[in-house]
């Protein structure tokens, strides 16, 4: 049976409806499945943490790798389905919870302590949560190798930009200050049921050992990137003004003239760099 008729199968025999709200659209297209497995280059003493399972069309060729897989799904009524799918794999492991409130750390922490070498996230992710899945991931300061994951194209696209360079966002900065992001391939929307209406694509960030640029402060440091993108059409110097970043317009500019950064620009043209020199000369 192809993964189409799989997929079609298991909804009917559990009389299940894809929940829109819950950004439930299914995998169905085999290829993209072993592919993102094989980007996600796994083996037997890793610890694979998939969030958001669903039916288990990527859980099962995460079982088949062998490394170890624990799944977190919101969704009550997956929770059956993946049990009596996967029970008898001894590798399979569900958490029925929403992934924002697990305790990752802990559940990380466990696991190291019996053996397993590398942690993997992978996941076609709900893109209602994107943003907050990855900020969680990464500003928790998990003990992670990876996370490959399928998100929408355009925010593929801001996630792996070099930041400065094109359109970005303050998330843009807090991947690229953890992680060496890569955007792998796209995924048309015909890979999934129900269809989404946008076209998806793979990224994978690694997680660095050491964060990419040294600052003093570094939650002073995203302070100022929020300020800087929470008024993205203003100034720089304005945005943070504005989120009181600096007392005045008069500092504000010193400190970019200090720091040969134009004082005319907007925050989307700013490196990492230049936001850390600008965190450092604060403090
Ligand atoms: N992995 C499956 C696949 O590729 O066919 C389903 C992916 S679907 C895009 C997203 C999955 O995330 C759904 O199963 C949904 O129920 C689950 N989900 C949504 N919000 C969640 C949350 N806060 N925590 C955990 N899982 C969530």
């Amino acid at each position: 049976m192809g993964l189409l008729e799989e997929t079609k199968f298991i909804m009917k025999k559990y009389n299940l409806y894809a929940n829109k709200s819950l950004g439930q659209n299914f995998l169905i297209n085999d290829e993209v499945v072993s592919n993102i497995v094989s980007v996600a280059d796994l083996s037997e003493n890793d610890l694979v943490i998939e969030i958001g399972p669903g039916l288990g069309t990527l859980t099962k060729y995460l079982l088949d790798t062998k490394a170890k897989v624990i799944c977190i799904e919101l969704d009550k009524r997956m929770i059956n389905i993946l049990n009596d799918r996967f029970s008898l794999y001894d590798n399979f492991n569900i958490i029925n919870e929403d992934v924002l409130k697990v305790d990752l750390k802990s559940l990380i922490k466990q696991n190291k302590e019996t053996g397993i070498s590398k942690v993997k996230i992978v996941a076609n992710l709900p893109y209602y949560i994107t943003t907050p899945i990855i900020m969680k991931l990464l500003e928790e300061k998990l003990d992670i190798d990876s996370i490959t994951v399928m998100v929408q194209k355009e925010v593929a696209e801001r996630l792996t930009t070099i930041p400065g360079k094109k359109e970005t966002g303050s998330i843009t900065y807090a991947i690229y200050y953890y992680c060496e992001p890569k955007l792998l391939f796209d995924v048309p929307n015909t890979s999934f049921i129900p269809e989404p209406e946008v076209t998806s694509s793979v990224i994978n960030l690694k997680i660095l050992k050491v964060p990419r640029v040294k600052v003093n402060d570094e939650k002073l440091l995203f302070k100022i990137i929020k300020a800087a993108f929470m008024q993205k059409r203003k100034t720089l110097v304005n945005a943070l003004v504005n989120n009181k970043i600096f007392n005045s317009k008069t500092d504000c500019e010193k400190c970019l003239n200090d720091l040969n950064i134009d004082t005319k620009v907007r925050g989307e043209k700013l490196t990492l760099e230049d936001f850390a020199k600008i965190s450092d000369y604060l403090k």
